[in-house]
């Protein structure tokens, strides 16, 4: 098959779809990997890179999308896209198609079949090729509460750490699942005291054996969550309600409980956040205060660290797309229901229940 990977277009977005060694793998399966000439350079792969391992460089854009199979990206196609999509192409990335009509339209008047990486399933049921986006983001909010805490970015001028003497952070987790479990494995490396909450007890069981360090559980309801703020240096929003807006677990009136230029990195913030005070930020302009409380609430962390994000999304993606290239989407789809839950648009209907409803489009 014919595999192209074109430079993403979208503001602020740095990944590829695949580095070089993704490409090496599909080369040596027998496929033609066409990537579009400096598609890698926001993650810092370069061409060469890219050429060593058997790809073939592209500056056209057209002729890559053209010559294209299958099209693999990362972000949803942009409106300067759209023209590029018809019946015989497969198309493979983030959708995110419940949110967005027009695309959802465009897609189905092209013809192309969408494969979207964020409702792809594995045997458990799991969303493997979004977990691998939340491992990011949770890291990282550990990364971001500790440079926010710092006074010259306008933090309480709280170490993580602290040190012998003297208090550590105290950093609370609304919810302990992918996002929630890595912010608190970081946080707790960094020294940092670690109170974690979430509704599901058998998750609470697991996380108090495994996790190291200064680490603490409890039961999340309104009493606890009071409780536990009004020690926290910072919150860490991570819950998720599958398919449905984050719960507001935090209100307004609960800031003022929470210590002056203390910090709140709500992950969650791409369902709507579980503070009732946060909206969505850039990485360009990523902070506010509301009653002297910081607030990040960046929608796409991962796109801060393109590398690290790019092999780790392929980590995931990359054994859907060695399917599809070796066998067609057909074939690969009857013989992998989870994959088949990947497929959104195809042949110009929806094939996802959720989209056609979000539309009320035939299903
Ligand atoms: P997950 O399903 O793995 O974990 C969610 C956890 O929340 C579960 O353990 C669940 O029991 C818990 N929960 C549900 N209701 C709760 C409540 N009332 N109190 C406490 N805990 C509760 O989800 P995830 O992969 O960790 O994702 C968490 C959120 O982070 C999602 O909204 C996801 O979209 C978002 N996310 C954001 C970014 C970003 O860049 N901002 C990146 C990746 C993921």
């Amino acid at each position: 098959m014919i595999v192209g990977i074109p430079q993403e277009v979208k503001t602020d977005e740095y990944r590829v779809s695949l580095p070089p060694d993704g490409v090496s793998e599909l080369v040596r399966h027998g496929h033609k990997v066409l990537v579009q000439s400096g598609a890698g350079v926001g993650s810092g792969f370069l061409d060469e890179e890219y050429a060593a391992a058997g790809a073939t460089l592209y500056m056209d854009v057209d002729s890559l999308w053209q010559e294209s199979q299958m099209i693999v990206k990362v972000k949803e196609p942009q409106a300067s896209e759209y023209g590029y999509l018809r019946p015989d192409l497969i198309l493979f990335t983030y959708l995110h198609l419940a949110a967005d009509e027009k695309l959802t339209q465009a897609m189905v008047d092209s013809g192309v079949s969408g494969v979207a990486y964020e409702t792809v399933e594995d045997q458990e049921g799991r969303l493997p090729l979004l977990e691998p986006m939340s491992e990011v983001a949770g890291r990282m909010a550990a990364q971001v509460v500790a440079a926010y805490l710092t006074r010259p970015q306008q933090g309480r001028g709280v170490l993580m750490g602290g040190v012998p003497g003297v208090q550590p952070a105290h950093v609370v987790v609304l919810g302990g699942g992918t996002v929630g479990t890595n912010a608190a494995r970081i946080a707790l490396g960094m020294g940092a005291e670690v109170t974690l909450l979430d509704i599901n007890l058998e998750r609470l069981r697991y996380l108090d054996e495994i996790m190291p360090g200064k680490f603490s559980t409890l039961y999340s309801n309104t009493a606890n969550i009071i409780h536990s703020i009004q020690t926290a240096d910072a919150i860490i929003g991570s819950v998720l309600i599958a398919g449905a807006r984050a719960p507001k677990l935090i209100t307004r009136d609960m800031l003022s409980l929470m210590p002056d230029h203390s910090v709140i990195v709500d992950v969650a913030v791409d369902q709507g956040g579980c503070v009732e005070t946060t909206h969505p930020t850039t990485h360009s302009d990523p902070i506010f205060f509301v009653d002297g409380v910081l607030h990040y609430g960046v929608a796409n962390m991962p796109g801060a660290v393109p590398r690290t994000s790019s092999q780790a999304l392929s980590n995931a993606t990359l054994r859907y797309i060695l399917r599809i290239a070796d066998k067609g989407l057909e074939e690969a789809l009857a013989s992998d229901g989870g994959l088949m839950k990947g497929l959104n648009v195809h042949h110009g209907s929806v094939t996802y229940a959720a989209v056609a409803d979000a539309f009320s489009m035939r299903y």
